[in-house]
């Protein structure tokens, strides 16, 4: 099986969210004129997330991706305007800032792999609207340093937190420390409905703004009557109460799935000290959400051994959440030529970020949580896994690095 941790909890809860929707035969968030006893579990979701994490409003939507448009559309982001983004990301970082006729620009990642503070400033340029750090693998970004920055240049800061839904960074929940954040419910991620995601921010006019956008213009869960009050053109990025039922139940589990995740990576960590050559990426702050274990080799040439050993791959060359490997930006015919609106003239280069490239090519993730194996964590283990199980995977990862 492969999947975040939530799709391996998945079970009788959200079953019994499901059968209510079911039951009642309303399957729109806004219910179904005519048919009694609508659930409103959208509705609830959005309210109990925003209380768990601290958000003054949250609204749900269709994808991980489609959370990224609708900050960008609340916050104006558009023709010409860049956004400094990492080069270690998935692809709908990039994708959605281009989509909105913005221009992607890309910036280093340090050991922490995720956006190097320090190379942040120097990309800035009088067109530069907003930065978007991303919480990759789970691992809170720099938030100080990031939002030092973003203060001091008057920018947006859009957190991409589809890797990281209920992680802490010094307290605050991420999504909550910058102007607005971008949740993924998809099935690789910490807890899912398949696919789904949701938005939240404290700023009432950006949420009426980016409610509108996800939902055709209308305001916020259509209340105060809407013809001829509309006041942003929007696209339908709605979820539905299916996914909403699963949602609910997958949110209650959020707090219990971190808390089993910090247990099982510790042990495995734990194992894992005093190696020679063997370090892990730098980890922003305890309250990260734990799904991954990375091991940060001495060198590229480690890295390599250990992997054909280990039947896996650096995560330079593991699949598609590094620039290097995303064919659609690199090649101009499908970044520029083949897209009928997008008409960034900004390229990108194979080896354009060389700490990067470096990096990840000494990095190797172990899944914990999020069993994915374009996220170079095809192996490892999963929340279920037994303390013996963890134990058998330790002592494996220990004698391979032994006999390189
Ligand atoms: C998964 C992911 C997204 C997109 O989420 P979807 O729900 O798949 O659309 C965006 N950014 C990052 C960093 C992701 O990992």
């Amino acid at each position: 099986m492969a999947g975040g941790p939530g799709s391996y909890v998945f079970g009788e809860e959200e079953k019994k969210e499901l059968m209510d929707v079911i039951n009642a035969h309303a399957l729109f968030r806004y219910g179904t004129p005519g048919v009694d006893g609508f659930q409103a579990k959208v509705a609830t979701f959005e309210k109990e997330m925003a209380e768990r994490l601290g958000h003054k409003h949250v609204f749900a939507t269709s994808s991980g991706t489609g959370s990224l448009m609708c900050c960008l559309a609340a916050l104006g982001i558009g023709m010409g305007d860049e956004v400094i983004v990492p080069g270690y990301t998935f692809i709908a970082s990039i994708s959605t800032i281009a989509m909105m006729n913005a221009v992607p620009v890309l910036a280093e990642i340090d050991e922490s792999l995720t956006i190097d503070p320090t190379k942040i400033e120097a990309l800035i340029t009088p067109k530069t609207k907003a930065i978007m750090p991303v919480h990759m693998l789970g691992n809170p970004c720099d938030m100080d340093a990031i939002m030092a920055i973003a203060n001091k240049h008057n920018l947006y800061v859009i957190e991409d937190c589809c890797q990281a839904v209920g992680a802490s960074y010094k307290g605050k929940r991420v999504g909550t420390i910058g102007t607005m954040g971008a949740y993924s419910l998809n099935v690789f991620k910490t807890i899912t409905t398949g696919d789904g995601g949701f938005v939240g921010t404290s700023d009432d006019d950006l949420y009426e703004r980016g409610f509108g956008f996800h939902d055709q213009g209308h305001k916020p869960s259509r209340m105060g009557v809407e013809v001829g009050n509309r006041s942003i053109v929007g696209m339908n990025m709605r979820m539905n109460e299916l996914s909403g039922a699963v949602a609910v139940a997958q949110g209650r589990k959020l707090d219990g799935i971190l808390e089993t995740l910090r247990e099982k990576k510790a042990l495995l960590k734990s194992q894992l000290q005093d190696i020679p050559g063997l370090g892990f990426r730098r980890i922003n702050d305890p309250g990260e959400c734990a799904t991954l274990l990375t091991l940060l080799f001495d060198t590229q040439e480690m890295a390599a051994k250990f992997c054909e050993k280990a039947g896996t791959a650096p995560i330079a060359r593991s699949g598609w959440h590094v620039y290097n490997n995303m064919e659609q930006i690199l090649d101009k015919k499908t970044w520029t030529d083949a897209h009928p609106f997008h008409q960034c003239d900004r390229t990108y280069a194979k080896h354009m970020l060389p700490a990067t490239d470096d990096i990840l090519e000494r990095a190797v993730n172990i899944s914990i949580g999020v069993v994915d194996k374009g996220l170079g964590s095809g192996t490892g283990i999963n929340i279920n896994s037994s303390e013996e199980e963890i134990m058998a995977v330790a002592k494996n990862i220990r004698e391979i690095i032994a006999s390189l």
